[in-house]
């Protein structure tokens, strides 16, 4: 048995390469209940990526629209280029109960944790070692040597902010690891809080007693 219940802000953040894309993935095509927030960015596309579906592609001008017109939830500068959280999906997906799960930046984390604290699970991948990480951003194939050295760089500061998660996940294999997130968000759903029924239903289980 099901109650209604306030959808989950769900965030998966990573050293660029850790796996947060490949977990989000898997997560999302096996649960409708999840939905995706689509950012808004200004970088290149990838040549696997589909507009809409992994970003909305945008101009820089267009992006400095949004965040002045308060359109974007949170947004950062991230390896030269801009991201953004689109706030209008986000507040329709939550009302109907859904959840959502954010792709973004400790940055980005910090900034939804002001004002979202209280709907927010936050989960924080690590790769098992850098070895690894090298050879998971070259087998993905996606960007040039030198984009890979900053990114290798910048992930040295991403792992400083592990701390600020509720939750932190080495991902050494990626079924696994999703198996992780699904549990943290089935433990999540069922919070107290998130339930919006559970008094009346109390309620109706005790009259039941009552009338005995
Ligand atoms: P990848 O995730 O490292 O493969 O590369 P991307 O170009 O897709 O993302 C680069 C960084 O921007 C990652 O650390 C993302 O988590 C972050 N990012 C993506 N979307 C957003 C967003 O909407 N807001 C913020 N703050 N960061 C984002
Ligand atoms: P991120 O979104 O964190 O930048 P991705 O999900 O794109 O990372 O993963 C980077 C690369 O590593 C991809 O090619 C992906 O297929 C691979 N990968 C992810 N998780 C694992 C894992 N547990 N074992 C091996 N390769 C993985
Ligand atoms: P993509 O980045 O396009 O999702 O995947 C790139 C390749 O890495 C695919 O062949 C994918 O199956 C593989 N891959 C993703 N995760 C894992 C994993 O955990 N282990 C192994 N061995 N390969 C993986």
């Amino acid at each position: 048995m099901e109650f209604q219940r306030r959808g989950v802000m769900l965030v998966i953040a990573s050293p660029s390469g850790a796996g947060k894309s490949s977990i989000s993935r898997a997560l999302f095509g096996a649960d409708p209940n999840i939905k995706l927030s689509v950012s808004v960015t200004t970088r290149a596309r990838r040549t696997d990526e589909v507009d809409g579906k992994h970003y909305h592609f945008i101009d820089v001008p267009t992006f400095k629209r949004m965040q002045a017109d308060g359109e974007l939830l949170e947004s950062a500068e991230v390896h030269g280029n801009f991201y953004g959280t689109p706030r209008a999906h986000v507040e329709e997906q939550l009302a109907a109960g859904n959840d959502i799960l954010f792709d973004i930046d400790y940055q980005g984390t910090l900034q939804l944790y002001r004002n979202s604290r209280k709907d927010m699970v936050t989960v924080f991948i690590l790769p098992p070692s850098i070895k690894e990480l090298r050879a998971r951003l070259e087998r993905r194939a996606q960007d040039s040597v030198g984009t890979i050295e900053k990114r290798l760089q910048n992930a040295r500061d991403e792992m400083d902010h592990f701390h600020e998660y509720d939750y932190v996940i080495v991902n050494e294999d990626l079924e696994a690891s999703t198996q992780r997130v699904r549990s943290i968000l089935v433990s999540s759903r069922l919070e107290r809080d998130r339930q919006l029924n559970l008094s009346s239903f109390v309620k109706d289980l005790q009259s039941q007693i009552d009338s005995l």
